[in-house]
């Protein structure tokens, strides 16, 4: 065999591989059993000396590492708020990982750059924001937050007469920064990346679905970025971002939403409605990688101040948005070298246009309507207000719950995460996979609901 035919069998081998995979899915143990986990041990070896022919390698991977994951792509895993991946995202990411193109300036990467500008402007059509705005792809919202809040941080200092890009934090003036309780960690995480530490934010109280109360914002004087959030990961509410922009932006204050998930709402007409207002913010972070089902690592920062963003995250020393004839991307993002990941969120929506983008999200949310009900019909309590995609189940005790949601994980049929809400234990159920069907959804809640009924008095239905 020449090195072409090798080659060939050995993609045609992870193509087989993978679609076999992806075939299994649908009807496997969500999660992997303790053999196969306890396998991904013969992983654990020295750096080897020589090598091994590359078709083992890839049998190896298949052997060892496809058995010991968890079915997070499936119809039945209901864990964090992640998502699974479009078959055409799949397909399109492949070929993008063949094409190998490094996306940095859109002279050498014409396809590439051009495919990410197209589904940028995409994104920013179907969330309704300002058509004015600069996206940016980054590996995800943790990023995206950082990226946005960079360029939040770039323009409240320049506003003030602070370089912040050349002369950094240490004597600069302090900036305010208004997070409300229930913001995800990962936006105190990037406000320390940003310099501002973790701890300095002040919270600003929240209800009881974890809703901002703006009537709780603190005067505010001097420069300021107030993180608001489109979708909390327990609950799924919404802050009220227009009420937050009518009371700060007055005083100069950027806001930011948070939309990691949330803002996917804006692209249906039935949903839009929580995402009033979010329109008037100054920039947004959400994830491709969560509710448009296209793989890791995918995640979006908008920024309506094209300047600050550019200004922010550009090399080129470039502190103004030059008219040149060609956007390149890399002045817009924390990363130089960096794969194409845009070029999966452009394969989804023309495969689901804005109609298929919006039935996607809405039967997600019909889905988590249909849990809440029969777990509210079976005698549980639903914590939440099951607005979007979120549902929050309490069986009792804390105890209780967390004895369920491991023996409801231990069964496999589905996988349900645990989570504390307000001060009670809770089982989370996030439906945003683009392939669960009202079938999974009640054969997920038979298995619930049987162990539930093992576990408490009450009767299984
Ligand atoms: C998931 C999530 C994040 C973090 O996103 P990553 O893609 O994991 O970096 C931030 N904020 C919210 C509200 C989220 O749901």
């Amino acid at each position: 065999m020449n090195d072409k035919d090798q080659s060939r069998e050995l993609l045609e081998d992870a193509a087989r591989f993978g679609i076999r995979y992806r075939e299994d899915s649908v009807d496997r143990r969500v999660k992997p059993s303790p053999e196969a986990v306890a396998n991904v041990e013969r992983f654990i070896e020295p750096l080897p000396e020589a090598g091994m022919p590359d078709k083992a390698v890839l049998s190896l991977l298949d052997d060892i590492g496809s058995p010991a994951t968890v079915t997070m792509t499936g119809p039945r895993f209901f864990g964090f708020v992640i998502g699974g991946s479009l078959p055409v995202t799949v397909a399109s990411n492949w070929l993008a990982t063949a094409w190998d193109q490094n996306v940095v300036m859109h002279e050498v990467t014409p396809a590439t750059a051009t495919l990410e500008r197209v589904a940028m402007n995409w994104l920013i059509e179907l969330f309704g924001l300002p058509g004015e705005s600069a996206a940016s792809f980054v590996t995800g919202a943790t990023v995206a937050n950082f990226t946005a809040l960079a360029a939040a941080r770039n323009r409240v200092y320049s506003d003030i007469g602070w370089n912040v890009e050349a002369d950094g934090l240490i004597g600069a003036p302090p900036v305010t920064l208004l997070v409300g309780e229930e913001a995800h960690p990962t936006l105190m995480k990037s406000l320390g990346l940003l310099g501002f530490g973790r701890g300095t934010a002040i919270q600003v109280p929240v209800d009881g679905q974890g809703r901002m109360d703006v009537s709780k914002l603190p005067q505010i004087k001097g420069p300021t970025i107030v993180c608001t959030q489109a979708g909390n990961l327990n609950t799924g509410a919404f802050d009220p971002v227009g009420d937050i922009c009518d009371a700060v932006r007055p005083h100069g204050a950027w806001v930011h939403v948070d939309g990691a998930f949330g803002l996917w709402a804006a692209a249906s007409p039935r949903l839009q409605h929580l995402c009033a207002g979010v329109q008037r913010a100054d920039s947004w972070a959400t994830d491709a990688h969560k509710w448009l089902n296209v793989p890791y690592d995918s995640g979006v920062a908008i920024v309506r101040d094209a300047g600050a963003l550019k200004s922010a995250m550009s090399i080129t020393a470039d502190y103004l948005l030059t008219e040149t004839e060609f956007r390149n991307p890399s002045d817009f993002t924390p990363e130089l070298s960096r794969r194409a990941r845009g070029v999966d969120v452009w394969a989804a929506f023309k495969a689901l246009g804005r109609k298929g983008v919006a039935e996607m999200i809405e039967r997600c949310c019909s889905n988590a309507r249909r849990f809440a009900d029969r777990l509210r019909a079976a005698g549980y309590v639903v914590l939440n207000d099951v607005v979007l995609n979120q549902v929050l189940v309490s069986f009792g005790d804390d105890a209780t719950t967390r004895a369920i949601i491991a023996a409801v994980q231990e069964d496999g049929t589905c996988w349900c995460g645990a989570t504390v809400w307000q001060g009670h234990t809770a089982m989370r159920i996030s439906v945003c996979n683009w392939s669960t069907t009202t079938s999974d959804v009640d054969a997920s809640l038979d298995a619930i609901l049987t162990i539930a009924a093992r576990h408490t008095d009450a009767p299984p239905r």
